[in-house]
């Protein structure tokens, strides 16, 4: 039976108290299915209230949106791996464009990450996507490579998730059609059997919502969803869980 992965990034929304309350209405109504799988990863600050809340559930897990590639040290503001599996992370992304693209983050960087996830006991989830000009200058399939090689290497050695992501998709209400992501996908797909890593997990994300979410999950190439916007209300998170893929 083809297994599902539904991932939350709660961004900077939803501190403790409010995560609290979202896993009141969640749990209430969220009984564990069949080889699905749902994973959250809120702000730092409510990381331990995911945890605590999840911790009965084998099919939900907490994790960070970022982790610092160094295990301690003098890096205000940030928190590493180690300190995240401690407020109870189970995973972590890397590299998301927000990441890359707000704070700069580099190629080199984000492969410092998915080692330092490794080392932490954290799953990584590593995201990779092309902006809109270099989708429009047909260089898609050329970034997102450079962006596997760069996190993973030459041989994927970590039990890690593939997220992909168009930048041009992320919050803003335009999602990649099926055909589109499955035609990346594809490309991934490729690229880590040449590594000997085919069942590596490839999740789309990109404005996904409870009205395309079954037409994208329709799409075989898709082994789940990550969801920024639509993963912040608990009923509505709710329904998207539940979607039949065709
Ligand atoms: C994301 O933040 O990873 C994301 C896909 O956001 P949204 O669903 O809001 O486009």
């Amino acid at each position: 039976m083809r297994s599902l992965l539904f991932a939350a990034n709660w961004k900077m929304h939803i501190g403790p108290s409010e995560a609290r309350a979202f896993f009141a209405t969640f749990l209430r109504s969220h009984t564990a299915q069949p080889n699905r799988e749902v994973w959250f990863f809120p702000p730092a600050v409510s990381i331990e209230a995911v945890a605590t809340a999840v911790r009965e559930r084998s099919d939900l897990r907490a994790g960070a949106q970022d982790i610092h590639w160094e295990p301690k040290g003098a890096f205000t503001g940030a928190i590493s791996g180690p300190l995240a599996a401690q407020a109870g992370a189970r995973a972590t992304l890397v590299g998301h464009s927000e990441r890359r693209h707000v704070f700069g983050e580099t190629y080199e960087q984000t492969g410092k990450k998915v080692a330092a996830a490794v080392r932490a006991g954290l799953h990584p989830v590593l995201c990779v996507g092309e902006t809109l000009a270099q989708r429009e200058a047909g260089e898609t399939l050329t970034v997102v490579t450079r962006q596997l090689d760069a996190a993973l290497g030459a041989s994927v050695q970590a039990d890690v998730t593939i997220a992909y992501e168009p930048v041009w998709a992320i919050g803003t209400g335009r999602n990649a059609t099926p055909q589109d992501a499955a035609d990346v996908h594809r490309a991934i797909r490729t690229w880590l059997t040449d590594r000997k890593a085919r069942t590596i997990r490839i999740l789309y994300g990109g404005s996904v919502t409870t009205k395309n979410a079954a037409e994208l999950l329709a799409e075989r190439e898709l082994d789940g969803v990550l969801v920024g916007g639509a993963s912040l209300d608990p009923s509505g998170w709710l329904e998207l869980v539940r979607t039949t893929a065709a």
